[in-house]
């Protein structure tokens, strides 16, 4: 029997009348014999909510703390979901992430899958028609509460396609990949394939629609990953491997990130045991932290660096502890910048892609402060007020 792995997002399940929608969808497919498991988010905004709730309560929650509240977000969706197709006659299981035996490793906020127990599935199977799955939470060796951080359903329905040997259908409010969000540029195109190594740049560099673990787990594990608009017959994306794509535009992409913290720091040392002590840190806590800039001389040294404006209130923490042992250094975190990058597979054999992006900028006046390039990107730092028009005027430049 056809065994798929469906997620919905926060947008799609937002409140019960679309949970009913998705029932009788899911109703539907089971009809055609198939075997479902169904990966949820949080309902609407309810993970951003439980973060709000937490700070009239403290600005240092514990992250133990912090792990065990939000995984209620995703248990509400699995039980509202499962009341109603066992309502309407379609046998169901809700499993949260420690039933669904979704083991992880690292960080309590930002967790790894190190293993999924795919016995029970098969044994579940064999009475229920579609087992639900919380997103985004698992259990640590201790026994304790994870989350995969945020955006992390994505990459629970990738792992457990990989674990099942099934296809993975990401089902959110947008229909499929476009070569920047249509909200920003409404003409954007709409891809019906992509590789999973443009998907990779694109979400790392700011595309929200999929999460960028979830793509990499899918493109390891050989996953065929699709991206459609919930309850639509539009059609959708497909992310494919590298290889599959026919033909290759030099550029596919824009994203703009505005989720980005510039962070400089000074000390008037050469900052030799500082730095690294700073990087330590930073990879104690898992915090990722990108375009990092650094210069040395006599008058001492100055670091800086992106990195998510999510992070912040650890990054505060970090280079607070490190002011105890460093009284001279000077942090500074600016969060009106945003990232805007150029992505495309085709890059590599073309040439003037990143001249053409400059041009764009200055002709516009729209300055910018650092550029950082992989084998398929080019990003520049720039306000962020200029985000939006810098991104409509490159789509308009590379035909996007
Ligand atoms: N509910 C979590 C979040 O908002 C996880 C997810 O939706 O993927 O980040
Ligand atoms: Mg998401």
């Amino acid at each position: 029997m056809k065994r798929s792995v469906l997620k919905f997002g926060g947008s799609s399940v937002a409140d019960l009348s679309k949970i009913k929608d998705i029932a009788n969808y899911l109703k539907e497919r089971t009809e055609n014999d198939e075997q479902l498991v169904v990966v949820v988010s949080a309902m609407g905004k309810t993970t951003d909510e439980l973060l709000e709730n937490v700070k009239h309560i403290t600005s240092t929650p514990n992250d133990q703390d912090l792990a065990m509240l939000l995984t209620t977000g995703e248990q509400q969706t699995i039980s509202y979901l499962s009341l109603i197709l066992n309502d309407i006659g379609i046998k169901s299981k809700p499993l949260t992430g420690y039933q669904a035996g979704i083991e992880t490793i690292g960080h309590h906020l930002k967790s790894k899958i190190s293993s999924i127990k795919t016995d029970l599935f098969n044994q579940l199977f064999l009475t229920n028609k579609v087992i639900i799955v919380a997103g985004f939470q698992g259990f640590n060796k201790e026994g304790e509460l994870t989350t995969l951080g945020r955006g992390g359903s994505d990459t629970t329905a990738v792992a457990l396609a990989a674990a099942l040997g099934s296809t993975c259908e990401i089902y959110t409010d947008v229909t499929g990949v476009y070569s920047t969000d249509p909200r920003i540029f409404p003409a954007a195109k709409r891809w019906d394939m992509i590789s999973y190594e443009e998907m990779m740049e694109m979400s790392a560099l700011g595309a929200g629609v999929l999460e960028t673990r979830s793509v990499e787990l899918a493109n390891n594990n050989g996953i065929h990953l699709y991206l459609g608009k919930t309850l639509s017959t539009e059609k959708g994306t497909w992310i494919v491997p590298n290889d599959q794509m026919l033909e290759r535009k030099a550029v596919t992409g824009v994203a703009l990130d505005k989720d980005m913290s510039h962070v400089t720091l000074t000390d008037s040392s050469n900052g030799e045991a500082l730095l690294n002590d700073i990087f330590k840190k930073l990879e104690q806590e898992e915090i990722n932290i990108d375009m990092i800039s650094q210069i040395r001389n006599i008058t001492g040294m100055q670091l800086s660096f992106t990195a998510k404006d999510s992070d912040e209130r650890q990054l505060i923490t970090i280079f607070n502890l490190l002011k105890e042992t460093y009284p001279d250094l000077t942090v500074s975190i600016v969060e009106d910048y945003a990232k805007i990058s150029v992505i495309g597979a085709g890059m590599r054999d073309m040439s003037g892609v990143a001249s053409r992006i400059f041009r764009t900028l200055i002709e516009s006046e729209i300055p910018y402060y650092q550029v950082t390039t992989s084998e398929i990107s080019v990003s520049c730092v720039i306000d962020e007020i200029n985000g939006e028009k810098a991104t409509r005027l490159l789509c308009q430049k590379f035909d996007l």
